[in-house]
């Protein structure tokens, strides 16, 4: 091999190294810059990830496009399927009636500037130019908004054409996007103090001393403290409805118990517990729509007010109803009572007018209407248990000539006398009474003719024995009577005649005596 020829393969052997280092040397280059790209792209992802973590919750309309932007994520940042759900998802924020604060404006420069670096075919580039023209002379209402603008400016198959490498993602897009996604939910002022931490770090994020990193765990930490506070505010709210429904139940079941009592208050109390079931329908209603407490809390306080005047109004007619029936009731008390004193008026007059007419008044003696009703007593008792009855028939001797010779008083007080001697002599079951005028008659129950006799002698004994005094004249009084003993087919009649023939016969035997047929 000649020298130059040597030298040439030498030159060709160095050429090869270089190209070979050089090769290797991009290929190291282009690992490196691979790398750095899968660090964002995970940085990203995780961002994103996190970013609807953070964010579920806070809007129904957005959570299931949240959920499949989630899922999209899995086949990498650059699926066609994540573009489309994140184009729905814009469309979804664009429905959020969320209006967010304007105080700090969107950085349209560092927007055009990565969408512009994206998009490099000149009919996207000049769509996008035209755009930021409008976006930075027009006060677009919302962020929202604008990004509609931007992609109706980016159709959807429209990739960006650009070295995704060398313009990898910029922080400053991601910290814009979280920080209008701070403005625009609603911070609960406890969190006030962080979320202006985290906002200015977001908005300083690319001179900031702190790690993007930092500041995006910063961020999303917040995010999610808000969101553990809105559920524990939206249990809260569950607590206090649970607790509102309870007082409702006390309150129906104590309505219920007060309303027991007035029949026509059934219809009242059918209305209330249908307008208060409804009132607590549309109170769950609102509960189930209901993310915070304070504005919930105003409709429960306003529904309660509405219930509480339904049940005023409701007890207002259950008083009135409750009076009338009261009124009722106290008039039934009255007609109750007065019946059972007229009742009992009744009884006593009663009770008089039948001592009256069974007693004569003179003597005090039973009349000859008590004397029937008790003799219809004893024929009965007689008839059953065979048991023997007598019967006695007493006259006064020359009783008009006392009425004559001393006054019909005397005559009065004579009857009184004889009346009391013939009690006096008498058993407790014999049955004394004044037949009429000076006439007395006698039943005695369990007694023979013959100790009726005896009796009756005994009678007449003591009066003849008693005399009377009228005018401060001893004057002799006697009686005769008539003894008969019931018997067989004896009627009151037939025994009774017996007996007055037997006193006739007294009388015609001399009086003061007793005669037994
Ligand atoms: P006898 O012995 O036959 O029975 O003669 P008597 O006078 O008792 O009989 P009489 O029937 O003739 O007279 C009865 C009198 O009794 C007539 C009447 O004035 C009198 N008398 C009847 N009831 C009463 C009365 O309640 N009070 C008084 N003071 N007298 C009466
Ligand atoms: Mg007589
Ligand atoms: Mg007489």
């Amino acid at each position: 091999m000649s020298f130059f020829s040597k030298t040439v393969v030498q030159d060709k052997a160095t050429d090869q190294d270089k190209w070979k280092e050089k090769y290797l040397n991009l290929l190291d280059e282009h690992e490196q810059s691979e790398k750095s790209y899968k660090e964002k792209e995970d940085i990203l992802c995780k961002t994103i990830v996190r970013l609807t973590i953070a964010t579920t919750g806070l809007d129904a309309l957005l959570d299931p496009h949240l959920m499949n932007i989630r899922d999209q994520l899995k086949n990498g940042i650059n699926s066609q399927a994540l573009k489309d759900e994140l184009e729905k998802f814009t469309a979804s924020v664009a429905q959020i009636k969320h209006t967010p604060h304007q105080n700090q404006p969107l950085n349209i420069e560092l927007l055009f500037d990565f969408l512009l670096q994206q998009y490099t075919v000149e009919k996207r580039q000049n769509a996008l130019k035209l755009l930021k023209q409008k976006a930075e002379t027009i006060n677009f209402e919302t962020p929202n908004q604008l990004f509609i603008a931007i992609l109706e400016a980016i159709e959807p198959d429209d990739a960006p054409t650009s070295n995704i490498l060398a313009n990898h993602i910029d922080i400053g897009i991601v910290s814009k996007q979280l920080l209008l996604f701070l403005e625009s939910i609603e911070i609960p002022s406890i969190f006030d103090q962080q979320a202006q931490i985290a906002k200015q770090l977001l908005a300083a994020s690319n001179q900031s001393t702190t790690s993007f990193e930092a500041i995006l765990d910063k961020s999303f930490k917040l995010l999610l403290k808000i969101k553990q506070h809105n559920q524990s505010e939206q249990q809260d709210i569950d607590k206090f409805l649970s607790h509102i429904t309870e007082q409702l139940a006390a309150l129906d079941v104590s309505v219920m118990g007060a309303s027991t009592a007035a029949i026509e208050s059934a219809e009242n109390r059918n209305k209330l517990d249908q307008s208060v079931s409804e009132q607590m329908e549309e109170l769950k209603l609102s509960s189930t729509k209901a993310t915070k407490l304070e504005p919930l809390k105003g409709i429960i306080t306003s529904r309660l007010a509405s219930i509480a005047k339904e049940i005023q109004e409701h007890n207002q007619k259950e008083a009135i109803q409750r009076q009338k029936t009261q009124q009722q009731l106290d008039d039934l008390v009255d007609r109750i009572k007065t019946m059972e004193s007229e009742s009992c008026d009744l009884k006593t007059k009663l009770k008089i007018a039948n001592t009256q007419a069974l007693r004569d008044t003179l003597t005090g003696l039973p009349n000859r209407n008590a004397y029937n009703e008790r003799l219809e007593i004893e024929m009965a008792r007689w008839k059953r248990y065979h048991s023997p009855l007598s019967i006695i028939i007493w006259d006064i001797d020359y009783f008009k000539n006392i009425n004559d010779n001393y006054g019909h008083k005397a005559g009065d007080k004579v009857l009184q006398l004889i009346a009391k001697l013939l009690s006096d002599h008498s058993r407790a079951t014999d049955f004394i009474s004044r037949f009429g005028g000076e006439e007395f008659t006698m039943l005695l129950p369990n007694t023979d003719r013959q100790s009726a006799l005896i009796l009756a002698n005994q009678q007449r004994q003591s009066v003849e024995k008693t005399g009377f005094n009228a005018s401060g004249a001893s004057v002799a009084i006697t009686i005769s009577c008539g003894v008969t003993e019931f018997i067989e087919n004896d009627t009151d009649e037939t025994a009774f005649n017996r007996a007055d023939q037997a006193l006739y016969q007294a009388k015609q035997e001399g009086r003061n005596r007793c005669c037994i047929l």
